[in-house]
């Protein structure tokens, strides 16, 4: 978070959240014997008030007996009152420490390095414009005395940026990622709301957000830390969130543990930390997600261009992954994120779309549907889910659907009865659309609705783009 946000922020009272889960929370009483913990802080010019700001929450929450302290880490800021008067102000401050890197770190390397002076037990580490709330660490605390193998992060309420408004999350909500490896929060769904055995109960999650999250220190250090060999920020979360999964541990969100945090939405990264992100996660695809991997490079074009250009070296990595004894990929697709199985695996196919007659693929250019010479091309990928909808590209959320007997794509509508949007595929090649019984046909460039007959150029050949070698 850049150092224009010069704002200041109102005054937590105001925050309070006064939920009767959160009450429920706040009434639990704390293990006496809970491990001691690290805060580490790392920052890159980051505003005097945000970072004060948390510093600050977090001296006026932590409880002193776990707080053991706060370790703050410049990654070669280069704003001037970040330099003596931050030296100045924190040296006023019990428990407070300030490390300088003389060189640009990036966030992954810089709270490795927070974490290599650390003393307390847990290392804590968090972004430098939190806000953090009454009963934050405790929860923590007392998932890893029970489990060091575990990763914990709070829920995290979004602190707006522009206007510093404060919105507390009242969804249950699970850390979960995609097919380019992007982070997301997803609500709960009503069935296991109701299994939960309370409603402040821990909610397993296939991914910890970025910017907070508890670790036991040893134990993160003796399972590799973070990729030393990721660059500056981005997928970092997703990267030690598989890994602990595949490696024996697990991954919680805590709903009685509530930290802000100032999003960046309307700022976005400038092309170099763009870059870093893309590599970061190609990192990720080439050592954790075995033959997997297809999938996210067919998701995110870019990373695949770059990963082919400069064929990234994950040796060290794919060591660690062996000496630690991990499970494969398909392991956490079965059990603990099965919602993110591709679709054809689960039913049809994904790929291509070739029409028999013409010699040509699919493609969607803006929204349209359009014939063209078959490439590899993110444009000419679709998949046929489970419900009988032929969806589009990367975010999968534009479906085939008809306008005046023509093929459009539109908004996914989900509808499973009398849908326009529901497809037959049939062992001849024909796709046959559910509502009129019509078939998908080339009439020179435009594909359209026909009676059924035996023509060429109703046939199509569904390209099965993804590997069978899963292991
Ligand atoms: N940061 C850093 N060095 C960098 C980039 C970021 O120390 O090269 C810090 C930044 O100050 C913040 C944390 O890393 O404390 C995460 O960055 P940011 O908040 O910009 O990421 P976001 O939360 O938007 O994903
Ligand atoms: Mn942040």
């Amino acid at each position: 978070m850049a150092w224009r946000f010069m704002v200041l922020m109102k005054h937590s009272a105001s925050r309070f959240l006064c939920t009767e889960s959160y009450l429920r929370c706040l009434q639990q009483e704390p293990s006496p014997n809970l491990p001691t913990a690290s805060v580490v802080i790392c920052f890159h010019d980051e505003a005097w008030s945000t970072l004060l700001r948390t510093v600050h929450s977090v001296l006026d929450t932590a409880p002193r007996d776990f707080l053991k302290e706060i370790i703050l880490v410049d990654d070669l800021s280069t704003q001037e009152y970040l330099k003596s008067s931050l030296s100045e102000y924190i040296s006023k401050l019990p428990g407070v420490k300030l490390i300088r890197s003389n060189r640009r770190l990036g966030v992954i390397q810089g709270r490795m390095l927070g974490a290599a002076r650390a003393t307390g037990e847990v290392v804590v580490f968090m972004d430098s414009h939190c806000e953090c709330h009454n009963g934050w660490l405790e929860p923590l605390l007392e998932r890893l005395a029970s489990d060091r193998s575990r990763i914990v992060s709070p829920v995290i309420d979004v602190i707006d940026w522009k206007t510093f408004q404060y919105h507390h999350t009242m969804e249950l909500q699970r850390g979960v990622f995609d097919w380019k490896l992007d982070f997301h929060w997803k609500p709960l769904t009503e069935h296991e709301k109701k299994v939960r055995p309370s409603p402040v109960s821990p909610i397993r999650s296939p991914a910890v957000p970025g910017g907070v999250i508890a670790v036991h220190r040893h134990h993160f250090q003796n399972t590799g830390g973070y990729d030393s060999d990721m660059t500056l920020l981005g997928g970092e979360n997703i990267e030690l969130s598989i890994k602990a999964w595949l490696c024996g541990g697990s991954v919680e969100i805590l709903p009685c543990s509530r930290v802000g945090h100032v999003y960046r939405t309307g700022m976005p990264y400038n092309f170099s930390d763009e870059k870093a992100i893309e590599r970061n996660k190609i990192r990720i695809a080439e050592t954790w997600l075995d033959s997997f991997k297809h999938l996210f490079y067919q998701h995110d074009r870019l990373a695949c261009l770059i990963s082919k250009a400069e064929k990234p070296n994950c040796t060290a990595r794919i060591q660690l992954k062996k000496r630690l004894g991990c499970k494969g990929f398909l392991w956490f697709i079965s059990n603990v994120y099965p919602e993110l199985r591709p679709v054809q695996d689960r039913q049809g196919f994904s790929g291509k779309l070739y029409n028999a007659g013409l010699g040509l693929c699919v493609v969607a250019v803006r929204g349209l549907l359009e014939l063209s010479p078959c490439s590899d091309n993110i444009n000419q990928y679709f998949e046929f889910s489970s419900m009988k909808e032929i969806r589009f590209g990367s975010t999968l959320e534009l479906c085939f659907d008809v306008r005046h007997e023509e093929i459009v794509l539109q908004n996914c509508t989900k509808e499973m009865e009398n849908s326009a949007q529901q497809w037959d595929i049939k062992e001849n090649g024909m796709i046959v659309h559910v509502l009129s019984g019509k078939c998908i046909e080339v009439k020179k460039t435009d594909i359209c609705l026909q009676k059924c007959n035996k023509g060429i150029n109703l046939v199509w050949q569904l390209n099965h783009s993804y590997p069978l070698d899963m292991r």
